[in-house]
């Protein structure tokens, strides 16, 4: 008999409230899809860009995430994470959040100074986003406790003070119109989560940082940087 590797563990997320668990699918997350300001080099005239990180990235957000290798500038980005019930192909926007089973927020870890290289060079963004504990994320609400939050802070402070502050409702991209871009691409699958970008302030982390964030409406979230790997 030929061994084989064994199966992966399924990656799954706490649900505030409730003992059950949510088992995560896919992670799609979408850029630039909250002005940065005139600063930003971020063409938003084009159509918003997204990419994936890989399921085992995931995970909860509470006590230590890991400062990963290769990099020197290990970045915060809060973000919305829409969590869905339903797939489908060629979603009609009106119909999206029918498709939503609930939200946390969440952060997209970055290593930065990887992404401008590769911004630079027009490579693939894969070594600054994918990698291990890259999307910590909070416990999630089910759209029957929480609703379809569609205005509601996007907030993160590091030590106590403010990085971030932005606005669901200046999305670019709103969930529903996220839901159905990303359904004309690809077969959309029940379990997928789908990362909706982060307001400015982005920065870099230290090996101690205490970061604390959240999306108002929807929960909060706290983890230690933990020392170089
Ligand atoms: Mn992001």
């Amino acid at each position: 008999m030929l061994a084989t590797p064994p199966a992966a563990a399924p990656v799954t997320l706490a649900i505030a409230g409730h003992p059950e668990r949510f088992t995560v699918n896919r992670v799609f997350c979408l850029g630039r899809n909250y002005h940065w300001g005139a600063a930003s080099a971020a063409d938003h005239s084009a159509p918003p860009l997204f990419f994936m990180k890989p399921t085992s990235a995931v995970v909860e957000a509470s006590g230590q995430v890991p400062f990963p290798p290769g990099t020197e500038e290990f970045c915060h980005e809060i973000e919305l994470v829409v969590a869905l019930a339903e797939g489908g192909f060629a979603i009609d926007p009106a119909q999206a959040l029918g498709h939503v089973w609930g939200y946390a927020a969440g952060l997209d870890l970055t290593r930065r100074d990887l992404q401008t290289r590769a911004k630079a060079e027009g490579q693939s963004w894969e070594a600054a986003k994918a990698f291990d504990a890259a999307a910590p994320i909070g416990t999630l609400v089910p759209v029957a406790e929480c609703g379809h939050p569609s205005a509601g802070e996007v907030w993160l402070n590091v030590n106590g003070e403010p990085r971030q502050r932005g606005d669901l409702a200046q999305m670019i991209t709103p969930v529903a119109e996220a839901i159905a871009l990303l359904s004309r691409y690809l077969l959309l699958q029940p379990g997928d989560l789908i990362m909706t970008g982060t307001p400015p302030g982005v920065a870099a982390l230290q090996p101690g940082d205490v970061i604390s964030a959240g999306v108002t409406g929807v929960g909060q979230l706290q983890v230690q940087v933990g020392p170089r790997l």
